[in-house]
């Protein structure tokens, strides 16, 4: 495996790696990898002959006040870890090297699918998700990139994006990793104290009992997320952001009752932590 921190490295590879007939596939990651991460270039390994995983903390991303400074940053053992899931290359770019002008171009999916859930608390964060996820497919070049479920809001925002822009590229979409306590895996996960980590199972949990309300019948959304909200308010640590559910695929508003797949999404803070989840709501 070879790790490459420049533009014209990473397009040395790619070229060499096309002019073999290899199919790539991308992996874009913030580092700090874990089991979630590990699960998605397992899956480009599988499906591909060439694989990029990039390492890189993407500044546009992060609000003045979020945490792109304290981002767990651990690249020897993410190449360690991409290795080991069969990457090729691991792009790790400086943020110069991504963004080399002064002033910005910018990619940015408008609409309420970017203001919604996540978009409302954090607004230029999916302008710097599309716009270097943008880069990395100019890049890379890949014939699929993955994505995991665990950042649903993302996943729909790039999906547009891809149908918007054309690129001639496969998105796929892998399922949540979790510890085995339930908390999905995340980088920010290391920020959590003892206490926090226990307190933050309540997540796990609670969409797991959202779930089994849907199973039994129940398709009044408002019940649902006023249930789920009853239960993590419970929990003294937590300070919820927002539960709420959107329609599938887009995120559109709900119906009442509902109807075919619904993104039952919540983002709670314990301390200074800010956690997301979510699952799914649809007849299976
Ligand atoms: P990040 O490094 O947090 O930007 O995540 C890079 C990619 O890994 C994104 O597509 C995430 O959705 C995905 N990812 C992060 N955590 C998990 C997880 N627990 N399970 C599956 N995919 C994940």
């Amino acid at each position: 495996m070879k790790l490459v921190h420049t533009v014209a490295e990473l397009r040395d590879e790619v070229t060499a790696a096309k002019a073999q007939g290899l199919t790539i596939g991308l992996v874009p990651t913030m580092g700090a990898l874990h089991e979630g991460h590990a699960s998605l270039i397992a899956a480009a390994n599988k499906e591909n002959d060439f694989v990029v995983v990039s390492v890189f903390v993407n500044p546009t991303q992060f609000g003045p006040n979020e945490d792109l400074d304290a981002y767990p940053r651990t690249l020897e053992a993410d190449c360690k870890l991409a290795e080991k899931m069969g990457a090729n290359v691991v792009f790790a770019p400086s943020p110069k090297e991504m963004y080399p002008s002064t002033d910005d171009t910018w990619v940015e999916v408008t609409g309420d699918i970017t203001k919604v859930l996540c978009g409302r608390t954090r607004p230029i964060h999916f302008r710097g998700v599309t716009t270097v996820v943008t880069k990395l497919f100019n890049l890379a070049q890949p014939d699929r990139a993955y994505f995991g479920q665990k950042d649903a809001q993302q996943v729909e925002v790039l999906k547009r994006m891809v149908k918007d822009l054309f690129f001639p590229l496969q998105l796929r979409v892998m399922p949540i990793i979790r510890e085995a306590d339930g908390l999905a895996k995340s980088s920010r996960n290391t920020y959590l104290s003892q206490e926090e980590h226990t307190a933050a199972l309540v997540l796990s949990r609670s969409l797991k009992a959202a779930k089994a309300m849907y199973k039994a019948g129940e398709r009044d959304a408002a019940k649902i997320t006023a249930a789920v909200t009853a239960d993590i308010a419970k929990e003294p640590m937590s300070n919820i952001d927002y539960v709420e559910i959107y329609a599938l695929p887009g995120l559109e508003p709900v119906s009442n009752p509902m109807v075919g797949s619904n993104l039952l999404a919540v983002a709670v803070k314990f301390g200074t932590t800010r956690l997301i989840d979510n699952v799914v709501l649809e007849e299976k």
